[in-house]
């Protein structure tokens, strides 16, 4: 054997026995439990991630256009400003479809727990549907909630009250403004929706028919206190009966909006952009807007449906254009007057 080939055959042991020292550890490829928790006041607020799931921001998102007779009217985006989306998201280090997040946030007033939203369930396959894990992993059981507040009846607010048509939440009764409940259990108009929006109607019956056979789903009128520190605010447009719970402790205020932001990086700068599923695009828009101003005017705290997890924040204005600030990460739980 010739010394070079020796060389050879040594290097290539030596490198053999160095790879089986130095083994790479199998990689874990799963997320730290979805719950975050801040203090508001006396009042502990737990955000809850139902999952992940990749928005369709070319499909869904339609923008309010003057029309040449003066109307407004929501058209799709990416036809009244192609390429803005795509511009926009860049900026973000983003791109479509985004990954959005669903969340739900739980209030705990020391007296009631009280559920907002619950994600989807079985009504969005495997993406979603892990709020009760992530409950669990909070500390809480799901048999512990007193009451669920729906923001709205999309799938992803509602199908966690009862995955495959089972109740998950045996002593809660189930709050939800009269309004959408009108509007989604009435089959003229599931006859009368778009067909995108068909499976929203059937995944509402069977989401909400055990609490109803129980006696357990009590609907509201829309402005009235909850519960002590808890209030309903209309924000209809989405839905017709969307509505935002304001919640107050000690001189701070947390809003939980809903859906009134789907895709932060292309709404915060222009409010006008709506999406597909809203019943009332005009409405929407004006309610955003609002909500966005109003916001930025009283810091108040802000909690989101589907702004990245855990959706908790505030709002500001920079040269009348509106910014999201995630909440800074803290380990600080006990009451902020303490
Ligand atoms: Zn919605
Ligand atoms: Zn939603």
């Amino acid at each position: 054997m010739k010394p070079i080939r020796i060389v050879a055959i040594l290097t290539f042991v030596s490198s053999l026995s160095h790879g089986q020292v130095h083994a790479g550890a199998p990689q874990v490829r799963n997320q730290a439990p979805g719950f975050y928790r801040i203090m508001l006041g006396r009042v502990e607020i737990t955000a809850l991630l139902d999952g992940t799931h990749p928005f369709p921001v070319h499909d869904v998102m339609t923008r309010n256009e003057t029309m040449p007779g003066g109307d407004r009217k929501a058209v799709k985006l990416a036809e009244s400003h192609p390429g803005r989306a795509d511009a926009v998201l860049a900026a973000s280090d983003l791109a479509a479809p985004v990954e959005g997040s669903i969340n739900a946030f739980l209030v705990n007033t020391g007296d009631r727990l009280i559920l907002i939203d619950s994600g989807a369930g079985s009504l969005y396959g495997a993406c979603c549907g892990h709020l009760l894990e992530n409950l669990r992993a909070s500390g809480y059981r799901p048999e512990q909630i007193d009451e669920i507040y729906l923001t709205h009846l999309h799938a992803d607010h509602v199908g966690g009250i009862a995955p495959e048509g089972k109740p998950a939440f045996a002593n809660a009764t189930i709050r939800v403004n009269q309004k959408d409940l009108d509007y989604w259990l009435d089959a003229k108009n599931e006859n009368e929706a778009p067909k995108f929006l068909k499976p929203m109607f059937e995944g509402d019956r069977a989401s909400l028919k055990p609490y109803r056979e129980s006696g357990q789903l009590k609907p509201f009128s829309e402005g009235q206190e909850l519960s002590p520190g808890i209030r309903a605010i209309p924000t209809p447009g989405h839905t017709p009966g969307h509505t935002s719970y304001e919640v107050s402790s000690e001189g701070q205020t947390l809003l939980v909006w809903g859906d009134l932001v789907h895709v932060a990086p292309i709404q915060f700068p222009d409010p006008a952009v709506t999406v597909t599923y809203d019943s009332n695009p005009l409405s929407a828009e004006l309610e955003r807007t609002a909500a966005f101003a109003r916001a930025a005017r009283t810091s108040t705290w802000i909690a989101a449906a589907h702004i990245a997890f855990p959706g908790i924040g505030h709002i500001r204005s920079v040269d009348g254009r509106f910014e999201w600030l995630p909440a800074n990460y803290t380990t600080v739980l006990k009451p902020t007057n303490d």
